[in-house]
């Protein structure tokens, strides 16, 4: 078994290190490919800004490179691809099928539906590994530093108020790339049935929305964790919001911070991440 590694250059070095310790324990070796540039070089280079319908980045750093690695070291006659999305990702399992062609590919951690990431999690601590930061804080995905082009609005403000100077910081490369290049943005938004452009600083500007569902609770550990919608903060026991779902980090004791207040605007998407 070979695991392979599409390097973005942006992970957590929490990434990086789980990864090494990953490899060392299943003994198997960690081959990264790289394209060397990161996914915001891509989009200067591309003259195109990723966003949560078309993302270069993960096209040109992730797939394509793999593609190539395989080409020259998987023949697709005995080469078999395990590709590790979850139980709870199964509707992507044929476009992944179709993108890999003609390698056979499969999905062996779809077979178990208890087998959820926070179960997968857990059993890395069983085994004395330590998951990425991003999972230990409770987010769902962890991949380019949490800075994914692909999530929606619901997403960028949980950055905002988690990681508010790795918001700042892809805050101001949005607004060099659209002094460059015009009125474009990583989110969009529609208004009067149009979709225009929501700038990372249009976003921080707003208000946060005012939620009138959630009610709070006190958690007990390993409690599902609901991500508010609206803000980015645990909503324990909102029953409504349609946010990305997490569990707590272990040992972190929560405080139901969104007690009556935030909440998810409509027609907020959780975030979607493919690569
Ligand atoms: S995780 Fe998001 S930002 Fe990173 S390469 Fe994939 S689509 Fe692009």
């Amino acid at each position: 078994m070979i695991l392979l590694f599409s390097d973005t250059l942006t992970e957590e070095t929490s990434l990086y290190a789980f990864l090494t310790e990953s490899a060392a324990q299943l003994g198997a070796p960690l081959v990264r490919v790289a394209d060397g540039r990161t996914p915001f070089e891509v989009y200067w280079h591309s003259r195109f800004l990723g966003n949560s319908r078309l993302a270069p980045c993960s096209k040109i750093l992730k797939q394509q490179l793999a593609r190539r690695w395989l080409e020259v070291n998987g023949d697709p006659r005995t080469a078999t691809l395990y590709v590790g999305i979850d139980a709870g990702e199964t509707r992507r399992i044929p476009g992944v099928r179709a993108g890999w062609a003609p390698w056979t590919v499969q999905f062996p951690l779809t077979d178990e539906p208890e087998l959820t990431k926070e179960a997968m999690l857990a059993v890395a601590r069983g085994l004395g590994l330590t998951p990425p930061a991003a999972s230990q804080k409770g987010f769902a995905h962890a991949n380019c530093g949490g800075l994914c082009v692909r999530g929606g609005q619901a997403h960028w403000r949980r950055r905002l108020v988690r990681h508010p100077d790795r918001f700042a910081d892809y805050e101001h490369r949005e607004q060099e790339f659209r002094a460059e290049f015009g009125d474009v943005a990583i989110l969009k938004e529609q208004r009067d049935r149009v979709v225009r452009p929501l700038p990372l600083t249009e976003l921080r500007r707003r208000p946060q929305p005012t939620c009138t569902i959630a009610r709070a609770a006190p958690a007990k550990a390993g409690t599902r964790l609901h991500w508010c919608a609206g803000t980015g903060e645990p909503a324990v026991a909102c029953t409504k919001v349609t946010a990305a779902t997490s569990i707590p980090p272990r040992g972190t004791a929560l405080t139901a911070r969104s007690a009556g207040t935030p909440g998810p605007p409509r027609g907020e998407a959780a975030p979607r991440h493919a690569a």
